[in-house]
Order: structure tokens, then C-alpha cells, then sequence
């Protein structure tokens, strides 16, 4: 953390992020509704608060990909339901995030099976802090922990598809999976793509940018033109607006590692607006372009 840094707006948008992200604040969860959207054949997408929900369904059972916060099972129970009579059997989570975790110790109470990268499970069953909004994250009961735990990747041959769950290395966090319904022609990014806007990076768990340019290169070529992409933020999306994401990533990377090895500070740089060409397209999450900024600065000055 550089202690130089004060400016009045960023601060702002720092608190903005720490309100809208705490596990612990007032959000009223009554209020919110999930959404189901029909993705392809028998692969569904639920939109509610936190990480988007990816669901296969079929005579196999419920394939289910991240489960928000804990308020909200029983409205996503609720909308699995109006889809599928079948249990939740599968529960992979993309990450260890809270607001793609919070349903895990409901749902492995109810016998859903858990999986995820080792790192995840690691980060679960300790106590987390995510500097950047000032969340200490508790650990999880056994319940919510994984029981299944993989280190490259692991396929499902269920609901007559192929999904293929594969972690890449330190890009949001540590312990990331993308899972490839192949049959289906659907990937589900986790929070290695927010779609259309500037993303977070959990430099404390082991993310980094330059994780998250290779993830997204290594994915790229799995896709074609009709490829339905669902990013862990935001809506439905597409292998142009993938491609779109990797080039604002990249163009940012390569202006903040150029302004370090110019000796500049974090002042300096975020002074001059580095993000000002790309703002009116990319400023609509609750990353704005300075915390964008912060973040690529502290990640590509560890090096
Ligand atoms: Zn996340």
C-alpha cells in the first residue's frame, strides 16, 4: 500500500467497492431476484447478487457452478427447481471469493457434492483478508469445504455433455477454475472475466494480471464465433467481447509496467489519467479506472 496516495476520488471509490463488497454489510437480500436465462440446450445461467451461476441440467442430476451468498439458497433452490427436478449434485466453485462461495455449507449440508482447486479449499478453511476492501473473511464450517479437491483439472461426463473443469495459474486468485461445457459449446470464466468493465485482482490470494492475460489466451482458442461465454460478473457474453477484455487488459499493462520502469510513483501515474481513452467504455463496474490503476500498479511493481 503506498501511504502517499490520499486523493480524495479514489478514496471514494474505495469505499464504494469496500460497501458493495463486504460479507457483512446491510444488503438487503430480500430484495433480490434471481434470473434464469436458457444458455444452450440444457446449460442454464442464474443472475443474482455476487458470481453468475452456471447450471447443467439432465437425467444425471444438477451440475451447478458457484452459489452467491448465503441468504440467497433458497431463492437459487427455488429457481434450480422451476428447472430441473433433480438434486444439486455437483457444486464447483470458480474460486473462494464469498460472493461465489456463500451457499457452500447449505448446500453441502444438503448433500451437494463440492469441488474445487486445492488452493481454494485451502483459502476456505483458513481465515482470509482482502486488503484492497478491507474484508477479513472468517473460515468456512466443514460443510461448505470442498470434498473434492484437484490440482489441473477433472471432466464430468454427465447430462450427455463434457465438462471440463481446469485451473489456470494465479490470475484472480490463486486457486481459479473455467469450466468448458464442450458438448454445449458454453465456458463459464469465473471471475477471470469481467465482462465490459475494469476487473479486481486479489493480489492477496495470489492473483495478477499478467495471470489473467494467459488464462484468457489459453482459453481463446477453445472458442469459435457461437460460443456462449459466461463471465463471473455481468451479462452473457461473447468470444468478441472476451477478445475485447484481453486487449483493454493488455494495453493497461503494458502503460503502467512502462510508467514503473520510468521510475514513476503511484501518484504520478494515477495523476495523469492512464485509463482516460478507455473509461467511457470500460468505467461501468464497481472497479473504476484509478482502483484499476492501484491494483496494476501494486501487482506490476512486486516484480
Ligand atoms: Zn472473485
Amino acid at each position: 500500500m503506498n501511504h502517499r496516495l490520499n486523493m480524495k476520488g479514489f478514496l471514494l471509490s474505495v469505499l464504494f467497492t469496500t460497501i458493495l463488497f463486504s460479507p457483512v454489510n446491510a444488503r438487503n437480500y430480500d430484495k433480490v431476484q434471481i434470473k434464469t436465462i436458457k444458455v444452450e440446450n440444457n446449460v442454464y445461467m442464474l443472475i443474482g447478487a455476487g458470481g453468475n451461476i452456471g447450471i447443467s441440467t439432465g437425467a444425471d442430476g444438477i451440475f451447478m457452478i458457484d452459489d452467491q451468498f448465503a441468504p440467497l439458497t433458497e431463492k437459487i433452490k427455488g429457481a434450480v427447481a422451476a428447472i430441473s427436478d433433480r438434486p444439486i449434485r455437483f457444486l464447483i466453485n470458480t474460486h473462494w471469493h464469498y460472493d461465489h462461495t456463500g451457499g457452500n455449507e447449505k448446500l453441502g449440508k444438503m448433500g451437494s457434492i463440492i469441488i474445487a482447486h486445492e488452493n481454494v479449499r485451502k483459502r476456505l478453511s483458513t481465515e482470509q483478508f482482502i486488503s484492497f476492501f478491507k474484508a477479513k473473511v472468517p473460515p468456512k464450517a466443514k460443510s461448505g469445504l470442498p470434498v473434492i479437491s484437484f490440482t489441473r483439472d477433472v471432466t464430468f461426463h454427465i447430462n450427455e455433455d463434457e465438462i471440463h473443469v481446469f485451473h489456470v495459474a494465479n490470475a484472480h486468485t490463486d486457486g481459479d477454475a473455467i469450466i468448458h461445457f464442450r458438448k454445449n459449446n458454453v465456458i463459464h470464466m469465473g471471475d477471470i472475466f469481467f465482462s465490459g468493465m475494469y476487473p479486481f485482482v486479489d493480489l492477496d490470494a495470489g492473483g495478477s494480471v499478467n495471470g489473467i492475460i494467459d488464462a484468457i489466451k489459453k482459453v481463446l482458442p477453445k472458442m469459435d464465433e457461437s460460443t456462449k461465454v459466461i463471465p463471473g460478473h455481468s451479462p452473457l457474453s461473447t468470444k468478441s467481447q472476451l477478445k475485447a477484455y484481453l486487449g483493454m487488459l493488455t494495453t493497461l499493462r503494458d502503460r503502467i509496467r512502462k510508467e514503473i520502469k520510468a521510475g514513476k510513483s503511484l501518484e504520478t501515474i494515477v495523476a495523469t489519467r492512464p485509463t482516460k481513452d478507455l473509461d467511457p467504455e470500460w468505467n461501468k463496474g464497481i472497479i473504476k479506472g484509478d482502483a484499476f490503476v492501484k491494483i496494476l500498479y501494486q501487482d506490476l511493481s512486486r516484480r
